[in-house]
């Protein structure tokens, strides 16, 4: 895709969703770019429904079935609204001196701000834990689901949707293969299909095997 130069970038971590600027990529509809997309549709087509069939959903936290997460569980997330610092996502009230707040006023980062949906404690970690390490892309759409209301704010506080270009980050190959999908990227495609079908686009590449977190 042309045409994104000085546009925003919003980059989706692999727990978190993070803002930062300025990307222009290149683009191609090349054959050998559209294979991942045909076993994307493979999978979430054929592969995920008769799974879903052999394997009920279980809720990620009390293990009750019939659903990934159940209403009981999904009511102890705990949101973090408005008031976090818009450059680290420190949960809030945060008072901020230029524009930073404490936890990150000795900080250098390399993006313009960042912003989680939930706290990550309780069924919030075991879902990122079940969707990271469980075999379960299916719960990135359910991920999405919940977090399109930050994600929305957050975008929207970075750009109007056409200067926004949605990415995420990388898994190193080795891992992405045993895993069988990066769960940032299938997060970040779940969330720009929801947040109004914004452009989206693999710009980073990961050379070096990194800890898992
Ligand atoms: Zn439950
Ligand atoms: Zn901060």
């Amino acid at each position: 895709m042309a045409g994104t130069e000085g546009g925003r970038l919003v980059s989706l971590g692999e727990t978190g969703l993070e803002g930062s600027v300025t990307a222009g990529i290149e683009g191609s509809d090349a054959w050998w770019r559209r294979m991942p997309r045909f076993a994307r549709w493979c999978r979430e087509s054929f592969a995920e429904p008769l799974l879903s069939v052999l394997f009920p959903p279980r809720c990620v936290g009390c293990g009750d079935f019939e659903s990934h997460l159940c209403d009981a569980c999904r009511a102890t997330l705990s949101e973090i609204g408005e008031g976090s610092c818009p450059r680290c996502g420190e949960p809030g009230p945060r008072a901020l001196v230029a524009g930073r707040c404490s936890h990150c006023m000795s900080t250098e980062m390399s993006y313009a701000g960042a912003r989680s949906a939930f706290r990550h404690q309780g069924v919030a970690r075991r879902l990122v834990t079940e969707f990271k390490f469980g075999g379960q892309p299916v719960l990135g759409r359910l991920m999405a689901d919940l977090a399109r209301p930050a994600f929305a704010g957050q975008a929207l506080s970075i750009g109007l949707p056409h200067e926004l270009l949605v990415t995420w980050v990388p898994s190193h190959r080795a891992v992405q293969r045993q895993r069988g999908y990066n769960q940032a990227e299938v997060l970040a495609r779940a969330l720009a299909a929801r947040a109004g079908q914004l452009p989206i686009a693999g710009l980073v590449r990961k050379a070096m095997l990194t800890r898992h977190q």
